[in-house]
């Protein structure tokens, strides 16, 4: 068994669409960024490589690369699940807290969910995520940006 740690934040931008968990969630902001600035799957994405020892997607898919300008983050993730398996490592479950203000996570928890569990070619039982309030605290609290940790565990395949 291996375990992997992800965390990732994204500032808030009006003008763009945003994505949780490769969601489109309607609100009145989006997340900046390189990509679709997807802050749960880039969390994810991290957690899944940090436990497969790979280098991380900062590492993977630099900002700096004008051929990934714009790069949907379920296309990282999808390359990151087949890496994954390509190590030889299945994943047992993955857990994640997205924290944000607004929107609330709890009424999109299942959609989510059941994105990630596709994208990852896995059962939704094995994905959890959830959302937390920052309590108005700081740049999380006045929605200026959205932050997520993410936690998967992989198991290796003989
Ligand atoms: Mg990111």
């Amino acid at each position: 068994m291996r375990v992997g740690v992800g965390f990732d934040v994204h500032r808030f931008t009006v003008g763009r669409k945003l994505y949780l968990g490769g969601v489109e969630i309607p609100f009145d902001k989006g997340l900046l960024g390189h990509s679709d600035g997807d802050v749960l799957l880039h969390a994810v994405s991290d957690a899944l490589l940090g436990a497969a020892g790979l280098p991380d997607i900062g590492h993977l898919f630099p900002d700096t690369d004008p051929e990934i300008y714009g790069i949907s983050s379920t296309e990282i993730i999808r390359r990151v699940q087949m890496m994954i398996s390509e190590t030889g490592f299945s994943i047992t479950n993955l857990d994640a807290v997205v924290i944000c203000e607004r929107p609330k996570i709890a009424k999109y928890r299942e959609i989510i969910k059941s994105s990630i569990a596709s994208l990852l070619k896995v059962d939704e039982f094995r994905v959890s995520v959830k959302g937390k309030s920052a309590e108005g605290l700081g740049v999380l609290g006045s929605e200026e940006a959205v932050a997520c940790f993410a936690v998967a565990l992989l198991e290796e395949m003989n």
